[in-house]
């Protein structure tokens, strides 16, 4: 079984970590320079060509990708958080390159090339930028990001430098537009919503859309004795309310999600009525419209609540993401695959970020998701099925034959 053969590489993979619970493989780490020749060793047996790019990716392409043909990019990201799992990031690249060492093994010649990216750096986890392998092939690198640095003071650039790569080179990473017919990424989903429908695996619809917001309530302190209750003007009690309508809003509104996930009270005393809450409200959407009306029914609560509570409430925007759509044809066409092994072709969006958001800029993008236990990602409890990572890889390998006839390439 072809999930069974991914699942042992997957267990292989995951001894290139740091000590302790789960998997640590940092980017640029001695842990990611120890996984990558296994990386290779499988796209060799793939029948890919494998390099290290200057950004530190991993990447593999099959002869027609490096004589310049349409090519399909496909993979996922090597790196963890922080004991992480087994499978979050490496899934996808693990089962790009052995569903084409399948497809090579049954004799089938796709009519265009293949190229499988490791990422060196999804998860963000060693230093403060994220997506640097995925942003320099869709030719959005920031210089910038390479002067981040980790816990350490070692920069990005220095880190590549140690790795042999040259950071220099990354913007010659930019593919052509004209010539990559997609992304596709098979990643575990990260959340519950496949397990509770007894799917195997799941079409997603778009990378989420998130903003950030941080509301500052100006109340006054006084002492929490001898003031009267009718009397205060107490900025926690109003925040409350803030969190109240947050959770409820978010709770009535399809497509979205939300938090108010920190927040700062002073004086933060026992027996002072609190005069300053600082808090943030984060709102996730795929879809942008569905985000920005929940915004506004959000924000357009605070003078209310303002009045009642007899404090002063200030709203900024400190962050926002533009959701990614997800194309049609990678979801049409991922959804008959599973069709076709008798499963119903269940769409949902992903609510976390992903390669696929950078990876926009370059083509269009899909992503296929794998049910995991409990839902449970970034955590060494992190669990996924032999058996349903057999079916991912049966609906990648039925999905790969349709691209040739949906994007008008025939012949070899
Ligand atoms: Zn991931």
């Amino acid at each position: 079984m072809l999930g069974q053969l991914i699942y042992d590489r997957l267990e292989d993979a995951a001894t290139h970590s740091l000590p302790g619970p789960g998997v640590t493989r940092l980017f640029l780490s001695d842990e990611h320079r120890a996984v990558t020749p296994l990386i290779r060793d499988w796209m060799t047996k793939a029948g890919l060509t494998s390099e290290i790019d200057a950004a530190g990716n991993i990447v593999g392409r099959d002869q027609k990708a490096l004589d310049g043909a349409p090519t399909l990019i496909m993979g996922s990201h090597q790196d963890t958080v922080v004991s992480g799992g087994k499978y979050d990031g490496m899934l996808g690249v693990a089962l790009s390159i052995a569903v084409i060492e399948q497809l090579n093994k049954s004799g089938i010649d796709l009519p265009f090339g293949i190229e499988i990216v490791a990422f060196g750096d999804e998860e963000g986890t060693r230093f403060q930028s994220t997506l640097v392998g995925s942003r320099a092939l869709a030719g959005k690198h920031d210089p910038k990001s390479l002067e981040a640095t980790d816990d350490k003071g070692i920069s990005v650039a220095d880190a590549l430098r140690a790795f042999g790569c040259r950071p220099e080179d990354i913007a010659g990473l930019k593919r052509d537009k004209a010539n990559v017919l997609g992304f596709i990424e098979t990643h575990i989903e990260q959340g519950p919503v496949l397990e509770k429908r007894d799917l195997p695996v799941g079409v997603v619809t778009a990378l989420t859309g998130i903003e950030r917001h941080r509301i500052r309530i100006q109340g006054k302190a006084s002492h929490a004795g001898t003031t009267p209750m009718n009397d205060r003007h107490d900025a926690l009690v109003a925040a409350a309310d803030v969190i109240h309508q947050v959770e409820g809003i978010c709770s009535m509104t399809d497509g979205m999600v939300g938090v108010v996930g920190k927040i700062e009270v002073s004086p933060n005393a026992v027996n002072v009525i609190p005069d300053h809450v600082d808090l943030t409200i984060e709102l996730r959407a795929p879809e942008r419209i569905v985000r920005v009306n929940g915004r506004g029914q959000i924000l357009s609560a605070l003078p209310n609540i303002a009045t009642n509570r007899r404090v002063e409430i200030s709203a900024d925007l400190t962050y926002e993401a533009e959701g990614v759509p997800c194309a049609n044809w990678i979801m049409d066409g991922l959804g008959q695959a599973i069709g076709e092994q008798g499963i119903e072709p269940f769409r949902l969006f992903s609510g976390a970020g992903h390669d696929g958001l950078a990876m926009h800029d370059l083509c269009d993008i899909g992503m296929l998701f794998v049910r995991c236990r409990d839902g449970l990602s970034h955590h060494p409890d992190e669990a996924v099925t032999p058996e349903d990572i057999d079916v991912a890889a049966r609906v990648l390998i039925d999905f790969l034959q349709m691209v040739g006839p949906i994007k008008g390439i025939s012949g070899t």
